[in-house]
C-alpha cells in the first residue's frame, strides 16, 4: 500500500550500494593519510542528503561538508556522527548554534573573523580558516599571513583547519594549469610560514572531486567529494586525468499515464512544436519540469526508457507531464515505469547536462519536491 503511493507517479532511486562503490573508488586514487569528506550540500546534490548522509556514517565516512547551517542541523538532527563543516557563510546572529550543534563554520574572510572575535564566547567556536588563492569569491587573503598568524596565536577562536579551493583545475590548458600550481604554492607557502611560527595549522585541504582528479599526487588531510561519490562527472568534455568506475546513485523514474495514436501532420503538447511525420503513437509520462526534468530538454532529442528501450520526448516538456514517441517500442501499458535520468547512455546524468550546457550538480541538485526517494540496494 505505502509503496503503492511512493510509487505513484515519479520518484527517485537512490543505490546506495552504488554509494559505497563510489566511495571505495575514490579511495584508491587518495594518499593513505588523506580522508574523504563527503561533501552534502544541496539535499546531497539531490540525492536527498539523509539517505546519503546515514549510509556513509554507516560505512565509516566520519566527515561531512555542507553549504548552509540549516543542512548541518538537518545532519545533527537525524543523529549524523563525525565533523560537520558549513563551507558557505552563517550570519553572525546564528552563531549559537554552530556551538550548540558541534558544527565547524569556515570563515569566510577577514571582517567575518574580526567579527567572530567579538563575541564573548568566540574561542567555543569551531572554524576551518578558508584561504583566498586566487578564486576570488571568500576566503582570507593568503598574503594577510600577519593576520592569519594572530587569528592562530591569539587562542580566540578554535581553529581545526585551513583550506582553500581551486578554481580552474578542471582543465588541461597549459595557462589553468600553471594558475592551479600557483594557488598551491600560494597555499604551501602560507601553511609551511605558520608552521615555522610553530603553529598547528589544523586540518588542511584543498582539492574537490576535479582538483583529486588532475591532482592526484597532493596529499592534503581531506579531498572534499562531492559530484564524484554520486557516481557521476560533471559533463561529458570536462578534462580529467583520471577516470574511476563510478556508478551512478540517483535515478529519476515515471510511469507511463496514457497512450494514443496521432495522425501524420498532428501535433504534439504546446505551441506545436512537434509534428508527426507519419501515423504515431505517443504516450504521456505523469513527471514534468517542476520534478526535475529540466523544460529545457523540450526538442533537444532527449531520450526515456521504457520497456528496455529507449523513447524520445517530443513536443514541449509540461510542468507536471511529458510526451514520448513509443510507435517503435512493442508492449507498452499504461503504468509501465519510465527511466529519465539512469545509468544508460542517453539517459544518464553527464549527457543530459551535455545536452543543456550545464553541469551534473545543477541537473540533480534540482530534483523537485514532489517527489519520493526509495533507497534500493543491488541485491533486492
Ligand atoms: C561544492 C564544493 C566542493 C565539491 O565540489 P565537487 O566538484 O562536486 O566535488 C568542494 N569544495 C567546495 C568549497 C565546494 O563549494
Amino acid at each position: 500500500m505505502t509503496n503503492n503511493l511512493i510509487k505513484n507517479r515519479a520518484w527517485v532511486e537512490i543505490n546506495l550500494d552504488n554509494l559505497e562503490h563510489n566511495i571505495n573508488e575514490i579511495k584508491k586514487i587518495v594518499s593513505k593519510k588523506t580522508k574523504i569528506m563527503a561533501v552534502l550540500k544541496a539535499n546531497a546534490y539531490g540525492h536527498n542528503l539523509i539517505l546519503i548522509s546515514k549510509k556513509l556514517n554507516e560505512i565509516g565516512i566520519m566527515d561531512f561538508a555542507v553549504a548552509t547551517l540549516e543542512e548541518g542541523l538537518a545532519l545533527r538532527n537525524n543523529k549524523i556522527k563525525g565533523n560537520i563543516l558549513i563551507l558557505g557563510y552563517t550570519s553572525i546572529e546564528n552563531i549559537d548554534y554552530v556551538v550548540k550543534y558541534d558544527l565547524i563554520q569556515t570563515v569566510v574572510d577577514e571582517e567575518y573573523a574580526s567579527n567572530l572575535i567579538k563575541l564573548p564566547n568566540s574561542n567555543n567556536i569551531k572554524v576551518h580558516l578558508k584561504i583566498n588563492t586566487g578564486m576570488n569569491r571568500i576566503g582570507i587573503d593568503c598574503k594577510n599571513v600577519l593576520f592569519i598568524k594572530n587569528l592562530y596565536k591569539e587562542k580566540r577562536l578554535n581553529i581545526l583547519g585551513i583550506y582553500s579551493h581551486f578554481c580552474s583545475a578542471n582543465s588541461d590548458k597549459k595557462r589553468d594549469i600553471e594558475f592551479t600550481y600557483k594557488q598551491i604554492e600560494r597555499f604551501n607557502r602560507l601553511i609551511k610560514y605558520l608552521e615555522s611560527s610553530h603553529i598547528n595549522v589544523g586540518k588542511t585541504h584543498i582539492q574537490g572531486s576535479y582538483g583529486l582528479l588532475n591532482y592526484p599526487e597532493l596529499n592534503y588531510d581531506y579531498v572534499r567529494m562531492g559530484i564524484l561519490i554520486y557516481g557521476v562527472y560533471n559533463d561529458n568534455t570536462t578534462y580529467k586525468k583520471i577516470n574511476l568506475n563510478l556508478l551512478p546513485v540517483l535515478s529519476l523514474k515515471s510511469k507511463i499515464a496514457s497512450i494514443r495514436e496521432i495522425e501524420k501532420g498532428e501535433t504534439v503538447g504546446y505551441s506545436r512544436t512537434y509534428k508527426a511525420k507519419k501515423r504515431e503513437k505517443v504516450a504521456a509520462v505523469s513527471i514534468g519540469y517542476v520534478d526535475g526534468y529540466p523544460k529545457n530538454l523540450s526538442d533537444l532529442n532527449a531520450y526515456v526508457k521504457v520497456n528496455n528501450r529507449f523513447a524520445k520526448v517530443i513536443g514541449r516538456i509540461c510542468m507536471d507531464q511529458l510526451v514520448i514517441n513509443i510507435s517503435n517500442i512493442p508492449n507498452v501499458k499504461i503504468g509501465d515505469e519510465v527511466t529519465l535520468i539512469g545509468d544508460s547512455k542517453y539517459i544518464n546524468a553527464e549527457n543530459l547536462a551535455t545536452k543543456l550546457k550545464t553541469i551534473t550538480p545543477e541537473l540533480l541538485g534540482r530534483m523537485g519536491s514532489r517527489l519520493k526517494f526509495i533507497p534500493i540496494q543491488n541485491n533486492n
